[in-house]
């Protein structure tokens, strides 16, 4: 079981695993130094090993049985889980310190069954089908009050931190809100606008750093990016939770991410990305100015002593550079 703590000087939550401990060789980068980690091995994703994960709590899988082969997309929980969804949420205090229990949920969503397929390499009806499973998860985690957000989040390769290959998103359910997108719903309090809406509007007007328009999202790079060719995924119609989604949306996203991350495999030499969706909290008092969008971050740095001490990304490729680039290439 983890503990939530709260770091009292950089304001921020913190889980720690509290009762187990990975010893200093356990890491992966430890393990590799220098060289690329080694491939094959066993794999407890692949079709053929489902007793080696947990029960699966969902599955696309058109005929066979709960558990067994035949799926195509699967959902189990994480069996290493830094959260349990059992009980209440309860606050310890220790001096001047506090800390909650590990309270929420932690899903694994393994996207095809065969090993060494990549996210890029699904077809769109797959995507698709995957899209519709984070959304039926969404749904039934945002139904226990306990749970306040839904953090949806794809690692891909080591420097995103990925621990298995074997292509997979995952979903926390999470007992408190991030400060993340705190500057959302501010932007409505000083506005009575959505930031998101109003940011579409200028970039598509100025088109300095849109990459391109499909029938309902539009993608660029943000203004002010942390890392290099971060590109968001921006529905056009406003839409506070990602689970609101419509079929067409579902079918347009999922040709936009089959597309994007292909291009960005290409251009960037195969690199590590994190893929995240972000969304309006569940369970709360509602409030305004929250806009669902996606963020796809190549991880082409390792972050750097300015960006832990400072919290200053140091970006060495401007957007509007990044912007026209994938323009070329996506359009
Ligand atoms: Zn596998
Ligand atoms: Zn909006």
């Amino acid at each position: 079981m983890s503990e939530i703590r709260w770091d009292l000087v950089k304001q921020n939550w913190v889980a720690v695993a509290a009762n187990r401990a990975l010893k200093p060789n356990d890491f992966p980068i430890a393990k590799m130094g220098l060289k690329a980690p080694a491939a094959g091995g066993f794999c407890p994703f692949c079709e053929g090993n489902e007793n080696f994960t947990p029960p699966e709590i969902t599955a696309y899988r058109p005929k066979s049985q709960a558990n067994e082969k035949g799926w195509l997309v699967r959902a189990i929980p994480n069996k290493f889980s830094a959260f349990t969804l059992e009980g209440e949420l309860v606050k310890t205090d220790s001096g001047i310190f506090s800390c909650y229990n590990g309270l929420g949920e932690h899903e694994v969503i393994i996207e095809d069954p065969r090993h060494g397929v990549e996210f890029h390499d699904l077809s769109p009806e797959r995507i698709e089908t995957v899209l519709n499973i984070f959304k039926e998860r969404y749904q039934d985690l945002s139904s226990d009050a306990r749970i306040k957000y839904i953090q949806i989040y794809k690692n891909r390769g080591m420097f995103a931190g990925a621990s298995l290959e074997h292509c997979h998103s995952q979903i926390v359910g999470l007992p408190f809100v991030p400060q993340e997108n705190s500057g959302l719903p501010k932007y409505y309090r000083d506005n009575n606008r959505c930031l998101l809406c109003d940011m579409l509007a200028q970039e598509t007007a100025s088109e300095e750093r849109l990459i391109c328009k499909t029938d309902h999202f539009t993608l660029i790079c943000p203004y002010a990016p942390r890392f290099p060719y971060e590109t968001w995924i921006v529905p056009q119609r406003h839409c506070e939770h990602f689970a609101d989604i419509n079929e067409e949306e579902v079918r347009d996203l999922a040709r936009v991410l089959k597309k994007l991350t292909g291009v960005i495999m290409d251009c960037l030499d195969n690199p590590s990305y994190n893929l995240v969706f972000n969304t309006a909290p569940v369970n709360v008092e509602p409030e305004a100015g929250y806009h669902w969008y996606m963020e796809l971050t190549p991880r082409l740095l390792v972050n750097a002593a300015v960006e832990i001490a400072a919290g200053i990304y140091m970006n060495p490729v401007a957007p509007e550079l990044s912007a026209a680039m994938l323009r070329e290439i996506m359009s």
